[in-house]
């Protein structure tokens, strides 16, 4: 608390990430990171990068990542956006497209950065419940709105909606509709060739996830390219060059890598599905998930309990003291190893008599 702090940062309540530890002790499973190392080629690209070059300001355009994004995804480099990870992207979009006169929609259960930028720009909300079981139901957003906002896969459930209700939700819509598709590649279909049909629709993905590259820092949105312009208005009014020459050397190399990305993704897919199977026999339920996490809660014990002893035992993962979901755990997959760790830890800590 200061006197000098503005009503608007006196009132602001900020996101807060999950916990960094800095003590490399625990296996983890918290932040939905990638388990696995970046592309060996970016790796070689900023091992051979020349740090003199470090003198001068980046692109500010970042044409040679945007032109390598646009050619992936079979579009021009004029709907491509890139920014310092999606969490940028998000912010920017939100203060491009979302302050209206009617109330941004988003689930009741989601990413929770999003009301934190609806208390940074001022943006009205109406959170959309999830049915029981989770489910987004499209047709609930078909009310008057300022704005859509949906994460496909959702998070923290991990669950996928289908792109034919992404379809009818742009077509329904008359304003902005961002899908934020940090978790895509992990097994779900990216609404970006529906950017082509709908000029209102967003799609925003990240390098933190499916690229190993959280570290790097770097985000991107695709669609039409008025939707891109008025990004680059709200960008080049904030920070000209948020991308360094580092990232977007590492990250073009990074793209290029195609067969070094579907591996790892695959593994991850497979070592989700071994896992989810060993926690249903440990008394889990697990929603069904498409993303590099799972969402998780057990028939008898409580998961806050169940967090502590793990994290106790020297296993991270993320627990939200929220109605709806605290007796669920979000559990990033790791490697296999990482993950047997993880189920053995807790096939001792459910034992039948332990005291806990
Ligand atoms: N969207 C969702 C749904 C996320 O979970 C995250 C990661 N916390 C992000 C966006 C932001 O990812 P980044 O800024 O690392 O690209």
């Amino acid at each position: 608390m200061s006197q000098y702090w503005t009503d608007l940062v006196h009132k602001l309540d900020p996101y807060i990430p999950g916990e960094q530890p800095q003590d490399q002790q625990y296996v983890k499973l918290n932040t939905n990171e990638n388990p696995y190392p970046p592309s060996p080629e970016a790796i070689q690209a900023l091992d051979s990068y020349n740090k003199h070059q470090l003198k001068l300001y980046p692109d500010p355009e970042s044409s040679r990542l945007r032109e390598a994004l646009a050619q992936r995804f079979d579009v021009q480099k004029e709907n491509v956006f890139v920014g310092n990870g999606s969490d940028e992207v998000l912010a920017h979009s939100f203060q491009a497209f979302f302050k209206q006169t009617q109330p941004l929609l988003f689930p009741d259960l989601s990413y929770s950065f999003y009301p934190v930028y609806c208390g940074l720009y001022e943006i009205e909300s109406k959170k959309i419940p999830l049915n029981d079981d989770f489910i987004i139901n499209t047709k609930d957003f078909d009310i008057d709105n300022g704005g859509i906002i949906i994460p496909n896969p959702n998070a923290p459930t991990s669950m996928l909606i289908p792109l034919s209700d992404i379809d009818k939700l742009c077509k329904q819509s008359s304003s902005v509709v961002i899908i934020d598709e940090a978790y895509i590649d992990f097994g779900g279909e990216s609404a970006i060739p529906l950017t082509k049909k709908y000029d209102n629709l967003l799609v925003i993905q990240t390098f933190s996830k499916s690229r190993s590259l959280a570290g790097l820092r770097l985000g991107y949105a695709i669609g039409h390219k008025d939707l891109i312009e008025g990004l680059n208005r709200v960008k080049d009014s904030f920070n000209s060059y948020p991308i360094d020459s580092l990232a977007q050397t590492a990250a073009v190399s990074s793209i290029e890598d195609d067969d070094y990305f579907q591996q790892t993704c695959q593994k991850i897919i497979q070592t989700r599905e071994q896992s989810c199977e060993q926690l249903s026999q440990l008394g889990f339920k697990v929603l069904p998930s498409a993303a590099n996490f799972i969402f998780v809660s057990h028939e008898s014990r409580g998961a806050l309990e169940l967090y502590t002893e793990l994290k106790q035992a020297g296993v991270l993962v993320r627990y939200f003291n929220k109605p709806r979901i605290d007796n669920y755990l979000r559990i990033t997959i790791g490697t296999e190893q990482e993950m047997q760790k993880l189920i053995i830890t807790l096939s001792e800590i459910l034992q039948p008599g332990k005291i806990s």
